[in-house]
């Protein structure tokens, strides 16, 4: 396969390709192009048995143009500089495109937290914020939980920065505990963005969820939500695939009458595996990983990792499947993404789709800075109406340029982020 497989080339693909649609000056398009600031660390941790352990850490600040840097961190044995780079770059068109106060940033670190114990895991997350502290702040960049990390590790991570700074910084990082500074409806809030973009995009062409069917990649926090709103809004999940970190490979769980999402997750670890031998028994036929993009459904939903349809793959996606909503970052390749627009095969991209999450961790933070917290209600309904407004902003658009969904949705942001470079007089 030739095509480049660095999420890093396909973010900076993506903006190259929009920066000549919308003929952007030479110094924007540069200043855009880059991440503005690096940190890259190393964090020693004393694990269980005494020994020293190093692990590498990285925040990666892309935008702050429009307000502080903003965006999660990752915990993947896999991660690299680029994979970060990429993601702090999505997370700056995401707050643009939803239009929210903040800029794009993100964090990792090479690890495998499953791996881990919770004292060890605590250790990493303390290490992380000793190692950044200064470069990070609710003025400054604000983390949030993302792959394989969770509220424990945010509130580990607040309670070190306000250990450092020596008061109380809620507005520090997003995602965390309720009743410790999170906002209700944070745990679901990416799942159900996502399926609010679908219930819109469903809406222009005249219909609703009732009776549509979908496959989903992944069973995280966004899946789970995801398709349960999904399933009780009169859709049916014929499939489910989920990575098992214990053995190294991803399993799909189908069911030809639905699978049931209360009960899978029921059955899941905190990463997303799904109990092989408890599904078999409640019936659900066990398959390979891949077979998640095959199934004959309408809608395919992926909320795993980037570059999980490429060339290689893209060809197995069925004539039926008429619309992809990317819950995960980054998921389809450009190659792929040339071949959906030619099938006619209508995408939801992913800095739309799954930036329910961030504009959730905004309401996390003005929350926080009111000291007051808002009903599980008024944040959905709320969330419903940032979703709601910039799907269509971002559909209108696509029908007047007639341009593919992504290039509309980045269009938009990247014209609002060019704009705060041009009223700040940075360029
Ligand atoms: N990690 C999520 C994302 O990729 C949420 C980021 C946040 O809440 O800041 O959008």
């Amino acid at each position: 396969m030739s095509e480049t497989l660095n999420p890093f080339e396909t973010a900076q693909a993506q903006f190259d390709r929009v920066a000549e649609m919308l003929g952007l000056e030479p110094g924007v398009r540069e200043l855009l192009r880059w991440p503005m600031r690096e940190f890259h660390f190393t964090i020693p941790v004393r694990m269980d048995d005494g020994t020293m352990r190093v692990f590498r850490g990285f925040r990666i600040q892309h935008n702050d143009l429009r307000g502080p840097a903003k965006g999660g961190i990752r915990f993947h044995p896999q991660e690299t500089a680029d994979t970060v780079r990429a993601l702090a770059t999505w997370m700056t068109w995401k707050c643009a495109l939803v239009d929210i106060p903040l800029g794009g940033g993100k964090g990792g670190v090479v690890c495998d937290p499953r791996r881990l114990s919770p004292r060890e895991q605590e250790q990493l997350c303390r290490g992380w914020v000793r190692q950044v502290f200064k470069n990070v702040g609710p003025q400054l960049d604000v983390p949030a939980p993302d792959v394989m990390t969770n509220a424990q590790h945010m509130l580990w991570m607040l309670d070190e920065y306000e250990t450092l700074a020596g008061g109380h910084y809620p507005g520090f990082i997003t995602g965390k505990p309720i009743g410790m500074g999170g906002s209700l409806g944070r745990r679901e809030a990416t799942g159900y963005g996502v399926m609010y973009c679908v219930r819109e995009a469903l809406k222009r062409r005249g219909r609703g969820v009732n009776g549509l069917t979908a496959s989903f990649q992944g069973f995280g926090n966004v899946a789970q939500y995801a398709a349960r709103w999904f399933t009780r809004n009169g859709g049916t999940v014929l499939c489910v695939s989920c990575w098992d970190g214990r053995e190294n490979t991803a399993y799909a769980y189908r069911k030809a009458d639905g699978v049931d999402p209360e009960f899978l997750a029921s059955i899941t670890d905190p990463y997303g595996a799904i109990d092989r031998d408890r599904a078999r028994e409640a019936g659900y036929e066990v398959l390979p990983g891949e077979a998640w993009i095959r199934q004959p459904v309408d809608l395919l939903v992926p909320c795993a990792l980037e570059h999980q349809i490429h060339a290689g793959n893209v060809g197995e996606i069925s004539d039926r499947v008429f619309l992809i909503a990317e819950g995960a970052n980054g998921p389809t390749t450009p190659d792929a993404d040339r071949v959906l627009q030619e099938r006619g095969i209508a995408v939801i991209p992913d800095f739309l789709c799954n930036a329910g999450g961030v504009t959730c961790s905004y309401f996390e933070q003005v929350q926080a800075n009111m000291n007051f917290y808002w009903e599980r209600e008024e944040v959905l309904q709320r969330l419903d109406g940032f979703m709601t407004r910039a799907f269509h902003a971002m559909a209108d658009l696509a029908e007047q340029r007639r341009v593919f969904s992504r290039d509309a949705a980045y269009m938009i942001a990247v014209d609002r982020v060019a704009q705060a470079a041009r009223l700040r007089g940075r360029v």
